[in-house]
């Protein structure tokens, strides 16, 4: 009973890989709605705050005058404080 559950599942995966190989190749037609997702995605560009470094979508970041970018205000205004050290 155990053996033919395991060709059950043998034969799912085989025709999971298939069905993935095949959407693959088929991008450029019916697959139109999910190309335009993986843009839509792939338009959100990132940044990386100058002060600590951490990486978050442009359109949340803090541009200073100077053209740096942070994650967040505070930030922004530690990066233009001198250092009291
Ligand atoms: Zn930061």
């Amino acid at each position: 009973m155990g053996r033919i559950l395991f060709w059950l599942v043998v034969g799912l995966l085989c025709w999971l890989a298939i069905r993935i190989s095949l959407g693959s190749s088929r991008k450029n037609g019916a697959g139109n709605k999910a190309t335009k997702t993986d843009d839509e995605l792939r338009n959100i560009s990132m940044s990386q705050c100058a002060y600590c470094g951490i990486h978050f979508p442009r359109s949340e970041g803090v541009t200073s005058e100077d053209g740096r970018v942070f994650c967040g205000q505070p930030h922004c205004d530690a990066a233009h404080r001198p250092h009291a050290s």
